[in-house]
């Protein structure tokens, strides 16, 4: 087959040009409205879109159909039916129509649902989200007709983490377009947000990766110690990307391609076996839904190479984490970026006054934004030395901090920093003009030109719920912008007063400086900013009275929507740590100790034979090392007796948020405890007694 990137790109993707040339004019024309629109879909155009997929699909070897949807697991689901058919005479036919198209019914009752539905009401639906384009996916099972669907229950209440993020896309075009308006731009029906997931992964080695319980069932090692190597040479970052990784690159980007995925850039990232895909942004549900498909193929592709994927936020103690960068702007159906500053900031009112708009969101809703980015993995990786704090502060540059500045003191900007050039002081260089503002990689939530970058994500979370929240609570300061705004009799000076005012009001929560420094965090209190440091601590900002009142007024989440999600998330933690707790218990039950009681005894041995051999040769460093590991061994004992005591009590009667709380609050702590003296014991026992590999082996040997 073709390596030509034009050749491939796009050849799985039921797209706007298999459309154009598959459907009748007057079908593509209503099912465009449905698309760009929101106008309802007329059952006649869904059934001649259905005719048209199936037939693509079967001349592209597809057997099976299959509704994909995002259940609040966090990874993809789908169902597969065949196309098949029998006719009455007993003859096979394809068959595939409109109505199954549109709808699907997956029994509910598996999903989480968060006490939305009782286990016995186990119907739910998946439904057609037609702006995000149908594709084939190609695997072991054949090709399969693959239709992205939003998944609700009987009631119609939202089941999975797309239904939401549709919604919040909706809310934040109205009030996006009602600004508008007041700035003459009638032209403008729509605004949508657009994303690019920058995602962080690591590789290994297959087969190590099989020796490990941890990473195989929870992700990432919990026990290891670090190598004499860590990341302080700084020599892995862009750096050259070895053959075995290349290769996997190479074959990765060729499945995302077919299927529509703009993989854009790679590149090695901090730590060493850290690796970075980003594709081009593009609509912040067809971004969500294109992110899904990264992270499932990063695993399958990996596969194939013998190695294995990691996308846990924290896979290896002391070593970079792994995020995702979500790079966020809203763009007009005229395709304008709004968050575009263009050559004079300073005169661009309508930019200032959209760049206030976040700011003044994200200020109000800390909570929820750190809340979007709060998983079991991220609580190792927010707030340490290498990622984002768990503050949440917005950086914009020293230009636009110094057009707001003029403005908060005069009311107007009369100047603008420039970029100017740089000079690299070389003549056979060319001469390059600089930005006019430089980077702040310890930002939260930074400007980056032309958009926002949103790094607290994790890396194995889908970034829907990030989107969503941004999306909502962008609009919901549009919103309040618009009411004043629309009642203004000078509307001119009624923006610049509202610019002034906003900005004035909100600027606590712009910092440039140091995010992982400890004077930020003191910084910080003094400004009242809120610091939820843990998963646990973070989800009540879920049902908070504001929270509810403004998902509401968006229509983005219920109450019991809310309620639901909170409850899962409660119960997501609990399990994820009791999993965690659990593979502790198994691999030093029946790896660790059994090892190091080997390594115990042989020193014992070697202390007796020696004595016997010749009774006034020194053994000091056997004994040395006898005392020093069996003291080690029985600190072990102890913190593993206790943690399994505490994991009994855990699952005794404690509910929700109780039960979360207990597993943070002292299951956590004791599982730290246990790993303590293993990995010291890590550095002391023969490397050949030690029965898993070690992070050296993990990290370096590829
Ligand atoms: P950086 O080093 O700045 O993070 P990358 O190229 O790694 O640069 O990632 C930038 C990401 O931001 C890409 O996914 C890119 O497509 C995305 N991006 C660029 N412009 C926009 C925009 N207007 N809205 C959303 N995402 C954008
Ligand atoms: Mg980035």
């Amino acid at each position: 087959m073709s390596e030509r990137l034009t050749d491939i790109f796009g050849i799985d993707v039921f797209n706007e040009t298999v459309m154009l040339e598959r459907l009748p004019r007057k079908v593509y024309y209503a099912l465009k409205k449905t698309i760009e629109n929101g106008e309802d879909l007329d059952p006649y155009v869904a059934e001649v879109v259905a005719s048209a997929m199936k037939e693509w699909a079967i001349e592209r070897g597809a057997t099976h159909y299959s509704h994909w949807f995002q259940p609040m697991t966090g990874v993809t689901a789908q169902k597969h039916d065949s196309f098949l058919s029998t006719t009455r005479d007993g003859k096979v036919i394809m068959e595939f129509s409109g109505k199954e198209l549109i709808k699907g019914e997956p029994d509910a009752s598996s999903f989480p649902s968060g006490g939305l539905r009782a286990t016995f009401e186990a119907r739910g639906y998946t439904a057609w989200d037609c702006t995000s384009p149908a594709f084939l996916r190609r695997d072991a099972l054949g090709v399969t007709l693959c239709i992205p669907t939003a998944f609700c229950s009987y009631n119609g209440e939202a089941l999975d983490m797309k239904t939401p993020l549709l919604r919040s896309m909706e809310a934040l075009s109205i009030q996006a377009v009602r600004i508008l308006k007041l700035f003459g731009h009638d032209d403008v029906k729509q605004v949508s947000p657009s994303v690019g997931a920058e995602q962080e992964y690591f590789l290994i080695d297959k087969a190590k990766y099989l020796k490990r319980d941890d990473l195989i069932y929870s992700g990432r090692t919990l026990f290891g110690a670090m190598p004499p190597k860590g990341q302080e040479l700084e020599d892995h970052y862009f750096g050259s990307i070895k053959e075995r990784v290349a290769s996997f690159m190479k074959e990765i980007n060729i499945e995302l391609w077919k299927m529509g995925v703009t993989a854009k850039t790679q590149h090695n990232e901090a730590a060493p076996a850290q690796y970075e895909l980003a594709p081009i942004f593009t609509t912040a549900n067809i971004a969500t839904d294109h992110n899904q498909l990264v992270m499932e193929y990063m695993k399958r592709v990996a596969n194939r190479h013998n190695l294995a994927c990691l996308l846990h936020e924290k896979p290896f103690a002391g070593v970079n984490g792994s995020g995702k960068h979500n790079n966020w702007s809203m763009i007009t159906d005229t395709g304008k970026n709004l968050l575009d500053p263009g050559k004079t900031p300073h005169e661009n009112i309508q930019f200032l006054l959209f760049l206030v708009a976040v700011i003044k969101a994200v200020d109000l809703h800390a909570d929820l934004l750190r809340l979007s980015a709060a998983n079991p993995g991220n609580d190792h990786r927010l707030g340490e030395d290498e990622a984002p704090p768990a503050i949440i502060s917005i950086y914009i540059g020293t230009q636009l901090e110094d057009v707001l500045n003029q403005i908060m003191k005069n009311g107007e900007a009369k100047t603008c920093m420039k970029g100017g050039r740089l000079n690299v002081g070389v003549h056979t260089i060319p001469e390059l003009y600089k930005d006019a503002a430089d980077r702040n990689r310890t930002s939260p939530f930074a400007f980056t030109g032309n958009k926002f970058e949103f790094r607290m994500v994790g890396a194995s979370m889908s970034v829907a719920t990030a989107n969503t929240i941004i999306n909502t609570i962008v609009a919901d300061v549009l919103s309040d912008m618009a009411d004043e705004l629309e009642k203004a009799e000078d509307i001119n000076l009624a923006i610049h007063q509202l610019i002034k005012r906003t900005i004035t009001e909100h600027h606590r929560i712009i910092y440039s400086g140091n995010g992982y420094s400890k004077e930020w965090v003191e910084e910080a209190k003094r400004r009242g900013l809120p610091n939820i440091k843990s998963m646990v601590e973070a989800i009540d900002s879920l049902v908070t009275d504001k929270a509810i009142k403004l998902f509401g007024k968006h229509k983005v989440f219920s109450e019991s929507e809310l309620v639901s999600r909170r409850d899962i998330l409660y119960d997501s933690y609990s399990k994820a740590i009791n999993i965690e707790a659990k593979t502790m218990i198994r691999m030093a039950s029946v790896q660790y100790i059994p090892a190091v009681i080997k390594y115990t005894k042989m020193l014992a041995d070697s202390i007796n034979s020696v004595k016997a051999a010749m009774p006034e040769a020194d053994i000091s460093v056997q004994e040395e090392l006898l005392m020093e590991s069996s003291k080690l061994l029985s600190e072990a004992r102890f913190a593993l007796n206790n943690l399994k005591k505490l994991v009994e009590e855990a699952a005794g009667s404690l509910n929700g948020a109780e039960r979360a709380r207990f597993y943070y609050y002292e299951i956590v702590p004791a599982m730290k405890a246990l790993r303590s003296p293993i990995d010291k014991l890590e550095c002391i026992v023969d490397k050949d007694l030690w029965p898993l590999p070690s992070y050296g082996d993990l990290l370096y040997e590829l």
